[in-house]
């Protein structure tokens, strides 16, 4: 599972701070998976532009769920994936 807060859509208020403006950024998800560590590059994401906290849309969050599942099933312990790519060529399958 993704462990990072998830939530709908890009203007609602941050969680931690409540401030409602967000910039559009893109950030290196991490996750440790019984002792594989995944790492996904170029995530979109949106910032909060007060405290920095990092928020996905459910579509980006759903697709990082799939990546990490994919990399799982590989069972390497480290697995760097590139977020673009790998959702590349889940469109083409
Ligand atoms: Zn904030």
């Amino acid at each position: 599972m993704v462990k990072e807060r998830t939530i709908n859509g890009e203007n609602k208020m941050c969680n931690a701070c409540f401030n409602d403006k967000k910039i559009k950024s893109t950030t290196t998800f991490t996750i440790d998976c019984n002792g594989s560590l995944i790492v996904v590059k170029n995530v979109p994401c949106m910032e909060c532009e007060r405290c920095g906290d990092i928020l996905y849309s459910d579509d980006v969050s759903q697709k990082l769920e799939n990546i990490v599942e994919e990399a799982k099933a590989r069972s390497y312990d480290f697995s760097v994936v590139d977020y673009e790519k790998a959702t590349g060529i889940e469109k083409e399958a």
